[in-house]
């Protein structure tokens, strides 16, 4: 295996110098900043000693910005100047925002721009990149009045379902704000690193991540200095808001209420929530509001009921976990710790129903919250050359199969789903038609077969390849995945050395929900897919041979008789009529009887090519 060394060249301290560097969490809700202090990992707080930065900026009429906690509280009063939630948005298109329930309805003014998205907000059109780079100034500012001086760099986190646009509008963003990125870290790969080291783990663990609005699972292996994330999965629309949604339902059901005014809405929301993280420590609680029209409301929840009436939500996430475990190829069994991260697994019975599923009880010496940006910390601490002692090394997987499109609007997979990364892998290709000089090559993310199915990523154009007949060109396209998860493609034709290449920056991004559904599509269309599969490459054979006999027929057709020709042309009609619509099998049989049909001509062309090859020529030569 292929393994990666992360402390990178050129970086190794001076002795005795520590170098600044930090692990920034860039969370959807909240976001950390973390680094090595004294040989520990950990999260720096605010002027308040808070650690904490709501992921929530509030743009001014003189263009500044307001980053955090006073941002979050002018978000009710101010809903379209102030932006949350900017990672639902970061390296998407306008059509992926709006298809996704989780970003359709959020309160701003989206401009009309299809590939970048633009927040009309009064200090001007922002984008997501731009939004995260305000967030991230405020952390980078923070680091530096903590640890006192100027940072070397930063690792930063990202879902490990975040694609490659995504991950790119992640680093733009990072640059923006002044922070050179060491690495992009998987979000769950952050957390082992953290409890790796901490608790000097190794074997196979299950990562479970359930914030506020999403839900990861993560199958990783550590040992000593390695980690490997075997396999991924996930729910984008699932997270301890929908517990709050529950228990305000539940509220409106005890109280007999419905369609409340906004403000009261939003009242018993919070509420709900207050009493969903008191629920973990108190066997019970009382939810008491006044409501706009003067009705008081006293309800009392205890634990027993919460668990009830929000098991259902719980039992959603441990479909992601098992579907994880099968791609990972792993059987309970063998799963030595489960690491809890996010603060909606502080709850009882998130943790007991894992454990449960499980068999053990799930590790939560730290805090959910933390241990994503105390991981990056760790990292950004060895990239920065502190420790070179060490050797760290980090594998990371690719979320989908990327592979190009090939004849007959086919897939081809080159780097297939959950491949360990970073990874390079090279594919040879060859021309399909005589003559043919230059090649498109079609780059896409996904796991059907067929094209139109998959995510198209980029295009680029192989120029200049020698006109040869088909076939006898050699393209070898080599795809390349760095540890961040960024790919470049380049083809080079073998004979000539002509090349080209591109990195792939793709204008639309995958959500891991869209990433969810590619999946279960793949499985729920596997059979059908088979049979298109088998019938366009039916179709590309058949075409493939028509072309050959028709060009055989325009170069030699004189050697043929009046009926051997109509043989010919009726065969090759035969074959033309069944392209369309026939199943594989028929279309291969016409072309097999088209192929017996020209047995005699291919005969007669070789003689005359011998002979026209011998011609001249003296026996001595030959
Ligand atoms: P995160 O996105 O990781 O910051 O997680 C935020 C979610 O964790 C929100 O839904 C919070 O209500 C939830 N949460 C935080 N603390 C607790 C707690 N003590 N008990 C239950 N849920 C909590």
């Amino acid at each position: 295996m292929a393994l990666l060394q992360i402390a990178e060249p050129g970086l190794t301290a001076a002795p005795h110098q520590h170098r600044l560097a930090v692990g920034i969490d860039l969370g959807t809700t909240n976001s950390l900043v973390a680094a090595v202090r004294s040989g520990m990992a950990v999260c720096l707080p605010d002027a308040f000693g808070r650690v904490t930065l709501p992921s929530v900026v509030r743009y001014g009429s003189n263009g500044d910005a307001d980053v955090g906690f006073d941002a979050l509280k002018a978000q009710k009063i101010d809903p379209a100047n102030t932006i949350s939630s900017a990672k639902r948005l970061i390296g998407r298109s306008l059509s992926d925002i709006h298809a996704d329930e989780n970003t359709r309805f959020l309160p701003y003014r989206f401009g009309e721009n299809e590939r970048v998205i633009e927040l009309h907000t009064r200090a001007g059109s922002k984008t997501p990149i731009e939004v995260s780079a305000d967030i991230l100034r405020v952390l980078k500012q923070r680091a530096e009045v903590s640890l006192g001086g100027e940072l070397v760099g930063a690792v930063i986190t990202v879902p490990a379902y975040f694609d490659d646009a995504q991950r790119q509008a992640t680093k733009d963003a990072a640059r923006l704000a002044g922070l050179n990125v060491l690495r992009l870290l998987n979000e769950p790969t952050a957390a082992a690193i953290a409890y790796g080291l901490d608790n000097r783990a190794e074997g196979t663990f299950a990562v479970y991540d359930l914030g506020g609005g999403t839900f990861d699972v993560s199958i990783l292996t550590l040992s000593r200095g390695l980690f490997e994330v075997k396999a991924t999965n996930g729910n984008s629309a699932l997270g301890g808001d929908d517990f709050d949604h529950r228990l305000f339902c539940w509220l409106l059901e005890q109280n007999h209420l419905s369609s409340l005014p906004e403000i009261d809405n939003a009242l018993l929301l919070s509420l709900a929530r207050a009493a969903k993280e008191s629920l973990t420590t108190d066997n019970s609680t009382t939810i008491q509001a006044t409501l706009s029209d003067g009705t008081s409301i006293a309800t009392t929840i205890d634990c027993g009921t919460f668990h009830q009436i929000t098991q259902h939500l719980i039992a959603k996430t441990l479909e992601p976990v098992k579907q994880a475990m099968r791609d990972a190829n792993v059987r309970k069994q063998d799963i030595k710790g489960v690491i809890m991260v996010g603060g909606a697994t502080r709850m009882r019975h998130v943790q007991q129903a894992v454990a449960t599923f499980f068999g053990q009880t799930p590790l939560t010496n730290l805090n959910p919250d933390e241990v994503v940006a105390l991981g990056a910390a760790m990292q950004a601490n060895v990239l920065a050359g502190n420790k070179n002692d060490e050797e760290w090394l980090l594998l990371d997987v690719t979320p989908l199969s990327l592979g190009l499109e090939t004849y007959g609007g086919l897939t081809e997979k080159v780097i297939p789903r959950n491949s360990t990364l970073p990874t390079a892998r090279a594919q040879d290709f060859t021309t399909f038609k005589d003559g043919q000089t230059a090649m498109m090559i079609h780059v896409v993310q996904g796991e059907r077969e067929l094209v139109s199915d998959c995510r198209s990523l980029a295009r680029f154009t192989l120029r200049g390849i020698p006109p040869m007949v088909a076939g006898a060109a050699r393209i070898r396209v080599t795809f390349q995945v760095d540890a961040d998860g960024l790919l470049s493609v380049s083809a080079r034709e073998q004979t000539t050395g002509v090349q080209a290449q591109i990195e792939v920056k793709p204008s639309y991004g995958l959500d891991d929900a869209a990433i969810t559904q590619m999946l279960k599509d793949s499985i729920a269309h596997a059979a059908g897919d088979a049979a298109e599969r088998a019938r366009a490459e039916a179709v590309v054979e058949a075409q493939s041979l028509m072309d050959a006999v028709n060009n055989a027929l325009a170069l030699d057709a004189d050697l043929l008789n009046d009926d051997e020709h109509a043989a010919i042309q009726a065969a090759l009609n035969h074959v033309q009529t069944k392209l369309a619509n026939a199943e594989a099998a028929v279309i291969r049989e016409t072309a097999q009887i088209l192929s017996k049909t020209t047995d005699s001509f291919a005969e007669k062309r070789m003689n005359r090519n011998i002979q026209r090859a011998l011609q001249g020529k003296k026996l001595a030569e030959i």
